[in-house]
C-alpha cells in the first residue's frame, strides 16, 4: 500500500489523498515552481493510524525511503550536527478546520545540530538559535500540549531583561538562554527532556497530526459543518528554507488579485528577516508587498511571473505563501484564496471577460449568501470611524444604537423610539425580549453558534459576538475598549459582516445592489463594476434556471418591490393581516356572534374590505399567479389577551360602567384558550368549524378577480387551504368554494385553482389521496419542520437550539435550511405520490426556506415547479436556482 507521495507524484485534484495543501504543493512542483522538495503522508496513512493507533504496517519504511530520498536531494541528512536538512511538518486535511495541529518548523534541530546550523549559515549563530527556540517552541505547543503562553512570558521576560521591542533585538547569546529556558518549561509540562534524536521528532509530529484529527474542536466543526468524519488529514513533510537569515532574506503572504474587492493589482505583504507564522501573527510591522520591488527587484519580479501563471492555471483568485532565503524565491502553499462577496461576484465578471471561465461556471464562482450579503445596508466609512473591536460578524446588517446593557432596558428605550443595542457578555433565553426590541445584538463571548448568534439569525437582526476586546461591566452599565469607556445611552455601530464595532454613530448606506434591483442604477451606464458583474451574473442564472421564483407578500407595496427584484408572481399571500386593525372589531363581532344574522353580518362587512385588498394585488401582479392562503392562525389571536381583558373587566365594573360586552369577550376568549394553538384550532379547521368564514374569503377572492378581468386586468388566483391533514377536509371546503366560484364568475369566466399546504406531515403521507382534491400542493416547510420535529418554532430556537448547535446536532436550525434527510423526505414523497395521482400537479414552497441557498437547492433536485420568498430573497432564490440548474 503506497502510504506517501513525493510531491512530483500529486496533483491539486488529489484533494482527497493528499489533503488540499499537499495536493497544490505537489501542483506546483509539476508546475515547475520552485517549491522546497518533500512528501506527503496520505490520509489513508492517517485513517489507518486512527482505527489501530498504530502507524500502518510498511509507513515507516516508506517514510524512511522517501526521507533518504530527500536527504540525497539535499545533500544533508536530518539533524546532521556538520550540516543539517530540517525539515517543516505541516497537518492538511481536504478542508481546512480549526483545532487541527498547526506546523511544526525546523524538525531536525538539537543542542549538536544548532551548532551545525550557524557554522553552515556562514556563523550566524543568532539565525540557528532563533530557528532552534521557535523548534520547541511549536513542537511543545503542538505536538505535547504544552500551555502556549508560558512560552510566550520567557519570550517577553527576555525582551524585558533585555530593554528589547522585538525579538529582532534579541541577540544569539539570549537565543541561547531562551533555548534552555524554553527546555525547562518543556520538561516541566511532559516529564521528560526535548528530544535530541531527529527522527523521533519527525515520528512525534506526524503522529501528532493524525491524532488532532479527532481534537475536540476538530469533531465538533466537522458536525456542524457537515465535513464526514473520516476524511482523515495528510501530513506534508517539506524541506525548510529560511526566512531569519538576514535582511536578503524574509517571508510573506500574496494574493493574485483584492480579496476584499477583486481588483486587479497587488496585494499582500511582506517582513524581512522572519520565519513563517510571523507575518500573518502581527509581531513585527510588515510592508506592503510593492516594497518587496525595492527590497529584492529579482524575487519581486519572478513571484509576480508566478503569481500570473498560477492564476491562469487555477483559473482563479489564488493567494500564496513564500519565502526568500538569501535572495531565492520559494513557494510554500498556494490554495484558491477566500474572498468577500463583492470580490466573489468581480472576479467571476473578470475571469469571464478574460475567456478563463465561462458563464456557467462564473456562476458556479458565487452563491446566494453572498448576494445576501451584498443587500444589506452597509456603514458609509471614513477615515473618521476607526474600529475600536473586531468581533465576529454573526448575523450580517449594519446596526446603529444606544447602549443597553439589560433586556429590560432595552425594552424599555425601544418603547420610547430610540434604536437600541443591546450589549451582553454573552445572551441567554431571558434576553429574549431585549433582543427583540434591539436593532443589533453585541456580545463579548461565542462565537457564530453562541445563544446571541443563532437568536439573531433567526431574527434577521445585526449581531457581533465574541468581541473579546470588550470589558463589560453590567452593574456598572459600561464597558471599556481601547481606553474609553462606552456608559449606557453612548451610540455606537456594529457591522454585523465583519464583525467590527465602532464609536459614535457611522451613517448607513443603501447597498448598490439593492438600488441595482430596484431599478435605480442601469448596469449599463454606471461604472460600478460589482453591478456590472452581478447583472451579468443574474441574467445568467435567469436564464438557466427551471424553478420559477414567486414571492411571499401580502400587501400591494411588497407586491410590487417583489416583482422588481424578479418575482414571477406571488407564492403566498397571508390573509390574516386583512383582519387585524380597524377590522379586529369586525372579527370580534363574528366571535360574539350568538346567532346565524349576527354572524352573517360580521362577515358580510368582513368582505368588501378583503375584496379591496384583493383587487390592489391582483393588479401589481397583473398576468401573475396569485395564491390566496385562506385563514390560518386560530381566532383568539384577533382577541385582546386574556389578562388584559380580565383587568379591563374588572376596573371598568368598578367603576360601575357596563361591561357586558367585555365581559362576553373575556368569557369567548376562556372558552377559546388553547393549550397548544399551534395544534388546535386553526387552518382549515377553522373553515371547517366557523360557518361562512372561509366562504366569504372564496367570495371576497374570486369577486376581486371578476372586478379586475372587467377592467383589463389578467388575475390569476389560486386559493390555497392551510393545515390540511385529511383528503376529506380538502373536499368539503372545496365543494363550497367551488360552488361560491361558479356563481360569481358565471358572467365573467375567471379560472379559479384551488389547492392545498402540505404542512401537515399526515398530508404528506397521504398525498396521493390529497392530490385527487388539490389542483396545486404548496409546502408549507415551516409547520413540515416544526410537526415533524415537533420543536415549536417560537420557543426552541431561543431556548436550546445553540445547543443542539453546539453539540452538532445539527449543522444549522432546520427552519432556516431544510432538514433534506427527514422533513425533505416527506416533500419528495408527497411529490411523487400526488403526481403518480395527478400528472403535472403543480407544486411549489412557502415556508422560509424558499429562500434559503441550500433549501434552493434540494427544491430544484426534487422537482418542485415553484419556490416563494420574502421579497428581499427573491434575488437570492433567483441566483440559486439558476446555480442549481447548470
Ligand atoms: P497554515 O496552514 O497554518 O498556514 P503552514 O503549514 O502553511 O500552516 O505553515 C505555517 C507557516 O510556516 C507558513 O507561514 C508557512 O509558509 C511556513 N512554513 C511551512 N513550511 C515551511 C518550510 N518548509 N520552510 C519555511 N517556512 C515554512
Ligand atoms: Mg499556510
Ligand atoms: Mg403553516
Amino acid at each position: 500500500h503506497k502510504y506517501v507521495y513525493d510531491f512530483a507524484e500529486g496533483n491539486k485534484d488529489q484533494k482527497d489523498l493528499l489533503g488540499g495543501k499537499g495536493a497544490n504543493l505537489a501542483e506546483m512542483t509539476n508546475l515547475g515552481l520552485p517549491v522546497p522538495p518533500g512528501f506527503t503522508i496520505t490520509t489513508e496513512a492517517c485513517k489507518a493510524y486512527l482505527a489501530t493507533g498504530e502507524e500502518p504496517a510498511g509507513l515507516a519504511g516508506q517514510i524512511a525511503a522517501h526521507l533518504a530520498a530527500l536527504e540525497r536531494a539535499m545533500g544533508k541528512r536530518l539533524g546532521d550536527p556538520a550540516d543539517p536538512l530540517l525539515v517543516s511538518v505541516r497537518s492538511g486535511a481536504k478542508f481546512s478546520m480549526p483545532g487541527m495541529m498547526d506546523t511544526v518548523l525546523n524538525v531536525g534541530l538539537n543542542d549538536r545540530s544548532v551548532v551545525g546550523l550557524a557554522a553552515q549559515a556562514g556563523g550566524n549563530e543568532r539565525f540557528a538559535w532563533d530557528s532552534y527556540r521557535r523548534l520547541i517552541q511549536m513542537f511543545g505547543k503542538t505536538v505535547c500540549d504544552v500551555p502556549g503562553e508560558e512560552f510566550e512570558h520567557a519570550l517577553d521576560d527576555a525582551k524585558r531583561a533585555k530593554g528589547a521591542t522585538t525579538d529582532l533585538d534579541l541577540d544569539a547569546d539570549d537565543l541561547r538562554g531562551l533555548v534552555d529556558a524554553f527546555k525547562r518549561i518543556f520538561s516541566k509540562h511532559t516529564g521528560r527532556e526535548f528530544p535530541q534524536e531527529p527522527r523521533e521528532q519527525l515520528d512525534l509530529a506526524i503522529r501528532a497530526v493524525f491524532e488532532s484529527w479527532n481534537a475536540e474542536r476538530a469533531v465538533v466543526y466537522r458536525r456542524q459543518e457537515r465535513i464526514p468524519a473520516d476524511l482523515g488529514t495528510a501530513v506534508n513533510v517539506v524541506t525548510m528554507v529560511f526566512g531569519n537569515l538576514g535582511p536578503d532574506s524574509g517571508t510573506g503572504v500574496a494574493f493574485t488579485r483584492d480579496p476584499a474587492s477583486g481588483l486587479q493589482g497587488i496585494y499582500g505583504d511582506y517582513l524581512a528577516n522572519a520565519q513563517g507564522e510571523d507575518v500573518v501573527a502581527g509581531i513585527r510591522n510588515t510592508v506592503p508587498l510593492q516594497e518587496l520591488e525595492r527590497i529584492d527587484k529579482k524575487s519581486y519580479d519572478e513571484l509576480l511571473g508566478f503569481m500570473a501563471r498560477l492564476e491562469e492555471h487555477y483559473k482563479d483568485l489564488c493567494d500564496i505563501e513564500f519565502t526568500i532565503e538569501r535572495g531565492k524565491l520559494w513557494m510554500l502553499q498556494t490554495r484558491v484564496g477566500k474572498r468577500t462577496a463583492a470580490a466573489a461576484f468581480v472576479i467571476a465578471g473578470q475571469l469571464v471577460d478574460e475567456g478563463l471561465i465561462d458563464l456557467d461556471e462564473a456562476l458556479h464562482r458565487v452563491n446566494g449568501a453572498q448576494l445576501a450579503q451584498l443587500m444589506f445596508p452597509r456603514f458609509q466609512l471614513d477615515h473618521e470611524f476607526q474600529p475600536v473591536a473586531k468581533g465576529i460578524g454573526a448575523s450580517p446588517g449594519a446596526a446603529v444604537g444606544k447602549v443597553v446593557f439589560t433586556s429590560a432596558r432595552a425594552v424599555e428605550l425601544a418603547a420610547e423610539g430610540e434604536p437600541v443595542i443591546l450589549v451582553r457578555r454573552e445572551t441567554n433565553p431571558d434576553d429574549l425580549n431585549g433582543m427583540i426590541a434591539s436593532k443589533g445584538i453585541l456580545t463579548s463571548r461565542g462565537g457564530k453558534t453562541s445563544h446571541a448568534a443563532v437568536v439573531a439569525r433567526g431574527m434577521g437582526k445585526t449581531c457581533v459576538s465574541g468581541a473579546d476586546e470588550l470589558d463589560i461591566n453590567i452593574p456598572q452599565r459600561e464597558f471599556t475598549v481601547a481606553g474609553q469607556t462606552v456608559n449606557e445611552g453612548d451610540v455606537v455601530s456594529i457591522d454585523g459582516t465583519t464583525g467590527k464595532v465602532y464609536l459614535g454613530e457611522v451613517p448607513v448606506m443603501p447597498s448598490e445592489v439593492v438600488q441595482y434591483f430596484e431599478g435605480s442604477l442601469d448596469p449599463e451606464h454606471i461604472d460600478n463594476p460589482l453591478v456590472k458583474a452581478v447583472h451579468r451574473i443574474m441574467t445568467h442564472a435567469d436564464a438557466k434556471r427551471r424553478l420559477v421564483v414567486r414571492t411571499n407578500a401580502d400587501t400591494a407595496a411588497d407586491a410590487a418591490r417583489a416583482r422588481r427584484f424578479g418575482a414571477q408572481g406571488i407564492g403566498l399571500c397571508r390573509t390574516e393581516h386583512m383582519f387585524l386593525g380597524d377590522r379586529r372589531e369586525l372579527v370580534e363581532r363574528l366571535i360574539l356572534a350568538r346567532d346565524e344574522t349576527e354572524r352573517d353580518n360580521a362577515l358580510a362587512a368582513l368582505l368588501p374590505l378583503q375584496r379591496a385588498d384583493f383587487v390592489e394585488i391582483f393588479r401589481e401582479m397583473d398576468g401573475l399567479p396569485v395564491t390566496v392562503r385562506l385563514i390560518d392562525p386560530p381566532l383568539h389571536e384577533f382577541l385582546p389577551p386574556l389578562e388584559q381583558l380580565a383587568v379591563n373587566v374588572a376596573v371598568a365594573q368598578e367603576r360601575g360602567e357596563d361591561v357586558a360586552k367585555e365581559e362576553a369577550l373575556l368569557a369567548a376568549v376562556r372558552r377559546m384558550h388553547e393549550q397548544n394553538p399551534m395544534l388546535g384550532l386553526r387552518g382549515v379547521r377553522l373553515g371547517l368549524v366557523i360557518p361562512g368564514l372561509f366562504a366569504m374569503q372564496v367570495r371576497a377572492i374570486t369577486e376581486a378577480a371578476v372586478e379586475c378581468a372587467r377592467n383589463g386586468v389578467t388575475p390569476r388566483p389560486e386559493i390555497m387551504v392551510p393545515l390540511v391533514g385529511a383528503v376529506q377536509e380538502l373536499e368539503t371546503v372545496r365543494a363550497e368554494a367551488e360552488r361560491i366560484i361558479a356563481e360569481v364568475t358565471r358572467e365573467q369566466p375567471v379560472e379559479v385553482l384551488i389547492g392545498t399546504m402540505i404542512e401537515v406531515p399526515r398530508a404528506a403521507l397521504t398525498a396521493g389521496q390529497i392530490a385527487e382534491a388539490a389542483q396545486f400542493f404548496s409546502f408549507g416547510t415551516n409547520d413540515l419542520t416544526q410537526m415533524g420535529w415537533g420543536f415549536s418554532r417560537d420557543d426552541v430556537e431561543g431556548a436550546f437550539f445553540w445547543r443542539y448547535l453546539e453539540l452538532g446536532i445539527f449543522g444549522i436550525s432546520p427552519f432556516e435550511s431544510i432538514d433534506a434527510e427527514g422533513v425533505g423526505r416527506l416533500v419528495r414523497i408527497a411529490t411523487e405520490e400526488g403526481r403518480a395521482a395527478r400528472p403535472g400537479l403543480k407544486l411549489g414552497v412557502c415556508g422560509e426556506h424558499g429562500g434559503d441557498p441550500e433549501s434552493v437547492h434540494f427544491f430544484h433536485e426534487v422537482g418542485l415547479d415553484y419556490v416563494s420568498c420574502s421579497p428581499f430573497r427573491v434575488p437570492v432564490a433567483r441566483l440559486e436556482a439558476g446555480r442549481a440548474g447548470v
